[in-house]
């Protein structure tokens, strides 16, 4: 392994279940979601990051903030930060989270593609 290229890029590893976003466990560990913090408030809730963001994904998609984009629509994501997101994001949001999330008025989709539109 060479370390010419300078410090590696953090790892990717996680999906957020709510909207897809893929980051590392650290960044949401310590950022929280940058879709999600104001509904989930991941920051420093290790536990929470564990529930809620998944590591077994697929189909990476960028965006770049383009918000009426086919990947933001079928994604169904409306301002959304720009960075990558998984296509399908196995497991699902815990029943307490669930219930908070319908309590602020917000429909979740499993991204696990249990659901056929
Ligand atoms: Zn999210």
């Amino acid at each position: 392994m060479s370390q010419k290229r300078g410090r590696p890029a953090p790892k990717l590893n996680r999906a957020c279940m709510l909207c897809g976003l893929v980051q590392s466990m650290s960044q949401f560990r310590n950022e929280g979601c940058p879709n999600c913090e104001s509904v989930l408030h991941f920051a420093d809730n290790d536990d929470l990051v564990r529930e809620c963001t998944s590591p077994t994904f697929e189909g990476l998609v960028a965006t770049h903030g383009d918000q009426g984009s086919w990947v933001a629509r079928w994604l169904r994501i409306e301002n959304f930060v720009p960075g990558l997101y998984a296509v399908r994001v196995l497991g699902k949001l815990p029943d307490d989270v669930r219930g908070d999330l319908q309590a602020q008025g917000i429909e979740y989709r499993p991204r696990d593609g249990s659901i056929q539109d």
